[in-house]
């Protein structure tokens, strides 16, 4: 018997088979399987970016490039050394802007009229911009790591010519050793030159953190204030995480306990400390 039968009586036709909630189970199937496919849609690396307008310092010439629209991009965990994880993208690959005009190159937060003194501006015209071979055709579009590092390494000669501060360079060495590891994440493993690209990519990684951590300490001991941005504590533990990837334990572990007694140091970043502690005591 049904749920509705004795209605045949009134002239309805049999409901042996009624399922009263039939319509509810429908819709509610209807917004899982919808939802589910709005949590798996993650926007593609071209969904996040945008065009931004720039005006090289040195050339005056305006151009368009392409920049990572920072709200949208869902961050992962960062690596122990701090390197920034993003979900779809990998921002760093966009971190430096080339003039494809005249040859400069800095990362973004140094592509600015007002960060280069005149005599910077006379080493760049002489040390870049006069040998500089001008690349009318290349585009700003999405970056592969090969693009992205050749801007890095732009950057760098552009760093080294005008006579950057260490913590520039140092920088920019820090991202292309980040760049490096980056690559090789994301390169596939089935291809034919995967050992010979991993073997290129780990000894690069490493040459450019080293690189990076030389001069981190260099402007520790002779910058004073924040280095990039950041507190000197904050440097202070990056080079600690930075020999923990050189291999060098015994002189992390020393940064690291420094910083741990150390009260300037934020309890956020005295767990990470700890973290790396307990990253040496693992890999032993
Ligand atoms: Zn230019």
């Amino acid at each position: 018997m049904g749920i509705l039968s004795g209605l045949e009586k009134m002239g309805f036709k049999s409901f042996d088979k009624v399922d009263l909630f039939e319509e509810e189970k429908k819709e509610a199937k209807e917004k899982k399987v919808k939802k589910k496919k709005e949590e798996k849609k993650e926007p593609t690396e071209r969904e996040l970016l945008y065009d931004k307008s720039m005006i090289c310092p040195i050339c005056q010439k305006e151009f368009k490039v392409k920049s990572v629209i920072a709200s949208k991009a869902r961050r992962d965990l960062p690596d122990i050394d701090m390197r920034p994880k993003y979900i779809s993208i990998d921002p760093l690959k966009y971190d430096v802007i080339v003039c494809y005009n005249c040859g400069f190159a800095a990362l973004s937060s140094y592509f600015k009229e007002d960060l280069i003194t005149d005599n910077q501006l006379k080493m760049i015209k002489e040390g870049v911009v006069a040998k500089y071979n001008p690349q009318p055709n290349k585009k700003y579009d999405v970056y592969t790591y090969d693009d992205a590092i050749d801007n890095h390494k732009l950057a760098l000669l552009n760093a080294v010519v005008k006579k950057a501060r260490a913590s520039e360079k140092a920088y920019i060495c820090l991202k292309l050793g980040w760049l490096y590891r980056g690559k090789l994440e994301t390169y596939s493993k089935e291809a034919e030159n995967y050992e010979s690209v991993a073997e290129e990519c780990k000894s690069q990684e490493l040459e450019y953190l080293e690189e990076a951590k030389k001069g981190f300490i260099f402007s520790l001991a002779h910058e004073g204030g924040k280095i990039c941005g950041m507190e000197p504590v904050t440097v202070e533990y990056l080079c600690a995480a930075l020999d923990y990837d050189l291999g060098n334990n015994e002189e992390c572990l020393r940064l690291v306990s420094k910083l741990i007694t150390n009260p300037a140091a934020s309890s956020q970043l005295k767990d990470k400390c700890r973290e790396l502690k307990e990253a040496i005591s693992q890999d032993n």
